[in-house]
């Protein structure tokens, strides 16, 4: 048996990056998989048929996928896929808030609707699904799973995209309250802190040879994540292998987290 058989699974922001490999992996792994966009249901589609070629190859074939259109940030949208979702495939086990958006600008110079979009998509929308989520799960037995895309910056500042920086020190509270809330419902909820990925958010380096290399010289592991290695991480939490894990954040950054500038012993010493 796979290890996400028979796991009905809702990612949002799903039409790209790590939500699009995270559909892809959960598919692969035998779950149905309810793949969200907020606009342009294309990408989506791509999705959704690497998600069903992914299941084929690995034997998944009686795993289901289905498109849903809502933006996070908006309450009625979210109510409305999460009632989508359910009806489809009877429940809902695990809910991933992969969508994400970000603005760079000086601080001092940040347009509020910037500020709260940002907030409004990344903290506030992975409030409104798993508000739902949770709602739903306790209307049936079973408990369920509630996964958050963080970021390292969730614990590395970073300045000039301070609503983004803000958003990800909120999802570990997010994570870490709701996590002790309903530890004792069967609710599991636990956070992936990606450093950097290959995906379309940094378009800015990804194919620019020199400004990539910047990115990569930072990270003690020398490059940067490939989404599925991102994803991989989400499945194992997802899954019942990770059944005594709650409240926590895995970094999967690549070692971005330890202070690279110690590689070196430069504060003590001779
Ligand atoms: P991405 O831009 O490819 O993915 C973001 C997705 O969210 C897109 O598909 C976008 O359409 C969707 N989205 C945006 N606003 C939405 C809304 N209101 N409702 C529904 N969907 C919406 O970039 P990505 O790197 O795959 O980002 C996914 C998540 O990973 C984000 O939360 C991001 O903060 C996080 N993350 C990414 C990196 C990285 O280096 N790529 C690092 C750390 C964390």
């Amino acid at each position: 048996m796979l290890r996400l058989e028979g796991k009905n699974i809702l990612v949002t922001g799903a039409g790209s990056g790590i939500g699009q490999a995270i559909a892809v992996r959960f598919a692969r792994e035998g779950a149905n998989v309810a793949i969200n966009y907020r606009s342009g249901p294309e990408l989506a589609e791509e999705t959704r048929r690497q998600a069903h070629e992914a299941a084929r190859m690995n034997g998944a074939i009686g795993a289901k996928t289905i498109l849903v259109q809502a933006d996070v940030a908006r309450e009625e949208d979210v109510t409305a896929m999460f009632a989508t979702a359910a009806s489809e495939f009877g429940r809902v086990d695990v809910l991933v808030n992969n969508a994400g958006i970000q603005k760079p600008s000086a601080s001092e110079d940040i347009e509020m609707a910037d500020f709260d979009r940002v907030l409004g998509v990344n903290l506030r929308g992975a409030f409104l699904c798993a508000r739902q989520a949770i709602r739903h799960f306790r209307s049936r037995p079973g408990g369920g799973v509630i996964l958050n895309n963080s970021s390292v910056h969730e614990i590395i500042p970073k300045p000039k995209y301070l609503p983004y920086s803000i958003s990800k020190g909120g999802m570990e509270n997010l994570t870490k309250s709701l996590a002790l809330e309903y530890a004792g419902q069967g609710i599991r909820v636990n956070a992936v802190g990606p450093g950097a990925v290959v995906t379309p958010i940094n378009k800015a380096w990804i194919d620019n040879p020199k400004a990539r290399g910047e990115v990569e010289s930072h990270i003690p592991m020398g490059r940067a994540a490939a989404a599925d290695e991102i994803a991989s991480v989400f499945a194992f939490l997802a899954s019942d292998d990770a059944s005594y894990v709650t409240g926590q954040t895995i970094f999967a950054c690549g070692g971005l987290t330890l202070y690279p500038e110690f590689r070196v012993a430069w504060s003590s010493g001779e």
